[in-house]
């Protein structure tokens, strides 16, 4: 096994609280596309812009087919074993929480317990206007909100919008707290979220398809894919 997979087993052993943070490489490891990096149809539009507060008011068919493609991708995929090697390892407490830039639910459908999602989740739908909850079904068939008549839209956080404080101060608290953090499948081009790993004073870990340019150098970097380096950690942490 590779000696530095054997080393981060190493770390999260000795280690008392240790975070983790992902990105949209474990999904697209899933077969869920990279919303950046749309490809036919969407190509021609921003993915800025479609996912944006703008869309949203001025544009709202083009927002509302968007998402429909997006809730019909994290409904007909699923998690893949790097996501249920790490509910293992969290089940077994080397894991302590796992906050997420991901919006599709992977982490909670393996069995995550403590999942923050930084960036909201296309699981649930709400209306826009009003707060009222909807469903999947009524987004898609184009439904307006049956209580206001207003537009639904999934929970997810826009271009334009606040991210969810609560959520954000717990996974500072706890990164603040944190003897090692672990990022997987993000190169953290994303500010705030890429200040996180900076806020502890353990040990930082990246797995990743590339490395990040970013400035806060990590203790250890692991190149490769999310899924199989997780399915490696998992066996040298759990000895399964
Ligand atoms: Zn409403």
């Amino acid at each position: 096994m590779d000696r530095k997979i054997l080393e981060l087993a190493d770390w999260m052993k000795k280690s008392k609280q240790t975070v983790l943070l992902t990105g949209a490489g474990m999904s697209t490891e899933s077969g869920i596309p990279d919303f950046r990096s749309q490809t036919g149809l969407w190509a021609k539009y921003d993915p800025a812009y479609v996912s944006s507060t703008d869309a949203l008011r001025d544009h709202y068919d083009l927002f509302r087919d968007f998402y429909s493609l997006r809730i019909q991708d994290i409904t007909t995929l699923s998690p893949h074993e790097g996501y249920h090697a790490l509910s293992e390892m969290e089940a077994k407490g080397f894991i302590t929480s796992i906050a997420t830039q991901n919006v599709d639910g992977f982490h909670e459908l393996s069995g995550a317990k403590d999942v923050w999602e930084l960036h909201g989740s296309l699981r649930t739908v709400s209306c826009h206007d009003c707060g009222c909850s909807g469903t999947h079904l009524e987004f898609t068939n184009k439904q307006s909100c049956s209580h206001c008549n207003g537009k639904l839209r999934p929970d997810i956080v826009l271009f334009g919008e606040m991210l969810p404080q609560d959520v954000w101060n717990k996974a500072i608290s706890a990164i603040e707290q944190s003897d090692l953090v672990i990022v997987i499948g993000t190169s953290l081009q994303v500010y705030p979220v890429n200040q996180l790993p900076t806020l502890t004073k353990g040990k930082t870990v990246l797995i990743n398809n590339e490395a990040s340019s970013h400035s806060h150098p990590f203790d250890l970097t692991i190149l490769g894919s999310a899924r199989d380096t997780l399915l490696q950690l998992s066996e040298a942490v759990l000895g399964n």
